[in-house]
């Protein structure tokens, strides 16, 4: 899907047929691949979450994963995280199985490849602004002094240049998910992750949220978003809809019709 033809994009950039070609053969990079992923939570009797999910989610896409309470979201966040594992199937982060790594190659994989924004913020509230996001790096082996200048950075990408050393407890509930966003950032992830990202904001909180999501997109960043309000994904440039634990549509501008359940 949305690969590049060849002859565009040699007229689109004028390269040395050889250039281009290595470019193309390349392609669009993904970032998340779930192959005929199930779930099944082992209760009596088993509960099975997830079924035949295929999904791919190409580098510098922003997307809505979307659907009722009880579709299968969450797991599927979970499973999209790395913070569970698949029954059956394959899912890839960046290209690498994560069914050929250990706990601890999963956590160093979640903590250099993947952001996460929830809608609780999660934010330390003794420590500054600047603090709360500095750390998102403490497992990350950069030293102090660039801990600071990145986080910095990643405050003055979401407006909060301002407000380093202010404490959650003194902002806002947007500027709290502005800082959960900084958090997020600093890492420079492969996939941003965000769970009900404005689900605790109210409305006006909720678009400014949403206009970063997308400033962040055009500077190129892969977001998920993850909620159950139709009106958020149907701003978004793509929706995935969760159906009883099935992808029942994904569509996107350049799709023509919604593809079929487990269709590519
Ligand atoms: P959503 O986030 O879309 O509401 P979930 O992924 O939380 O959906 O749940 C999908 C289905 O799996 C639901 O029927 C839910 O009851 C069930 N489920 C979720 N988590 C567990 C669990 N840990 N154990 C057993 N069943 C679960
Ligand atoms: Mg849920």
């Amino acid at each position: 899907m949305r690969k590049v033809p060849l002859f565009q994009y040699a007229l689109d950039h004028g390269d040395s047929s050889s250039q281009v070609l290595s470019v193309v053969e390349a392609g669009p990079r993904p970032v998340l691949e779930l192959v005929n992923v199930t779930k099944t939570y082992p209760t009596q009797p088993p509960m099975q979450a997830l079924t035949g999910v295929n999904l791919r989610v190409d580098e510098g896409e922003l997307l809505a994963i979307v659907g009722p309470s009880g579709s299968g979201k969450t797991t599927l966040l979970h499973l999209i995280g790395t913070l569970d594992r698949p029954t059956t199937g394959i899912v890839r982060i960046t290209g690498l199985d994560v069914a050929d790594m250990s706990d601890r190659q999963l956590a160093a994989l979640r903590a250099t490849r993947i952001g996460f924004i929830f809608q609780q913020f999660f934010l330390a509230e003794h420590a500054t602004v600047l603090e709360n996001v500095a750390n998102g790096l403490l497992y990350a082996g950069v030293n102090a002094s660039e801990r600071e200048e990145r986080a910095v950075d990643a405050l003055s990408r979401v407006g909060l240049a301002m407000r380093t050393r202010a404490r959650p407890t003194q902002l806002s509930g947007g500027e709290r998910q502005r800082v959960a966003i900084a958090r997020a950032l600093v890492g420079r992830p492969a996939i941003i992750l965000a769970d009900e990202p404005t689900g605790n904001l109210d409305s006006s909180n909720g678009v400014t949220i949403l206009a970063l999501l997308n400033e962040l997109h055009q500077e190129g960043a892969t977001i998920i978003v993850i909620t159950h309000d139709r009106d958020i994904a149907a701003s978004l440039p793509r929706q995935v809809t969760m159906l009883d634990g099935r992808v029942s549509s994904d569509l996107s501008p350049d799709s023509l019709a919604p593809l079929e359940s487990g269709a590519e």
